[in-house]
């Protein structure tokens, strides 16, 4: 492998990218098509380097800007009663991590060594540990807010490395949380210390990729390429979706097909998290707050009317529906 000459990621078009590809060099070992989060060499970037500074408060996580997705609708999903919807994908220098929740989480170590048992030596946790540490510096919280709001975490197990990436626990948190937490606690599920050192399993409490000292988002567009010269949980649905290019006009959006519900066991599962988020709301720890429900409504009981309601208002994407069930019930 030669050593490649730029390190560059373009936004404006693909065009303008190539043109500079051309003055750069001629040759190249990678070409990583799209500026998202993964690191690059020479990027060809759809989306545009948006400056709107909102991008890096953490509270716009909770707002959502068309300007800054794909207008991608799915096909209608038969499993959701035929609804179609948006499909979520940042077209933006940064990407999905421009506009994304924030939350810096990790999988669970059987989830990369499942990988590896399948034949792909090298892609089991410990291996790739010390390059997810590679990539980010992580800053422990003051310790007035690490006993304000419980947070744990643990160095040596998850982090280390002085990687671009900022990641650090916010200095505030929503009002009311302690609740969750105290249910949790109250049904006896576990917090990991530290769920990024291969225990994402239990109730996580994870940081944010955010910047310690500015308070605002760190993600690919501030790490990988203003100031740089030149760039759950598990979550195993048995439906599977597909993804295919238009062929009456390649160049439009793809075909987005979620097929959520398609596979008759997703429903099945699915129900008990309704019966069990019943049983989580109707805990001490919420005894005080008097909430009732809303949605399904407490008449709707049966297996069919919960499934009615799930295909109603089911998020497409998926959920740990299978770990939910066999260890939460
Ligand atoms: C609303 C939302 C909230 C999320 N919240 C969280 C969270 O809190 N925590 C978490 O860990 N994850 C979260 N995610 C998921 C996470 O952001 C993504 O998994 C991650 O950013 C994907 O990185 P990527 O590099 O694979 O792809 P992306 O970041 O999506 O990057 C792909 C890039 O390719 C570009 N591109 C696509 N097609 C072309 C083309 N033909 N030519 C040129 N460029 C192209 C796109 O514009 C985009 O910039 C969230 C995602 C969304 C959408």
């Amino acid at each position: 492998m030669v050593q490649l000459p730029i390190r560059s990621l373009c936004a404006a078009s693909l065009v303008a990218c190539t043109t500079l590809a051309q003055q750069n060099a001629s040759t190249y070992d990678y070409i990583i098509v799209g500026g998202g989060t993964a690191d690059s060499v020479l990027v060809v970037e759809y989306g545009p380097l948006n400056n709107d500074s909102s991008i890096l408060l953490p509270s716009e996580t909770l707002v959502s800007h068309a300007d800054r997705y794909y207008n991608i609708t799915s096909v209608p999903i038969p499993g959701l009663l035929n609804v179609t919807r948006p499909v979520l994908a940042g077209a933006i220098v940064g990407g999905g991590s421009a506009v994304n929740g924030m939350f810096f989480d990790r999988g669970s170590a059987s989830d990369y060594d499942a990988w590896e048992t399948l034949g792909n030596p090298g892609w089991g946790f410990q291996s790739l540990l010390p390059y997810f540490n590679k990539g980010v510096t992580f800053t422990p919280p003051s310790a007035q807010f690490a006993e304000m709001y419980n947070y744990t975490w643990d160095i040596g197990k998850a982090y280390g490395g002085q990687g671009e990436v900022q990641v650090s626990f916010p200095p505030y948190q929503f009002p009311g949380q302690e609740y969750v937490w105290n249910a949790w606690n109250e049904l006896g599920i576990k917090k990991p210390d530290e769920a990024a050192g291969g225990e994402a399993v239990g109730a996580i409490q994870a940081p944010s990729a955010l910047d310690p000292v500015t308070r605002t988002r760190s993600y690919a567009r501030t790490t990988h390429y203003d100031g740089v010269p030149g760039i759950p949980s598990l979550e195993r649905p048995l439906s599977r979706g597909t993804i295919n290019i238009n062929t009456s006009d390649p160049a439009n959006v793809p075909i987005v097909d979620y097929g959520t519900f398609s596979n008759p066991l997703d429903i099945a599962v699915a129900i008990p998290l309704v019966t069990f988020a019943r049983k989580f709301n109707k805990l001490n720890a919420f005894a005080n707050l008097g909430a009732t429900e809303i949605s399904p409504g407490a008449n709707v009981t049966s297996e069919t009317g919960i499934a009615e309601f799930l295909r109603r208002s089911f998020a497409p994407t998926a959920a740990d529906i299978i770990k939910e069930r066999t260890e939460w019930a």
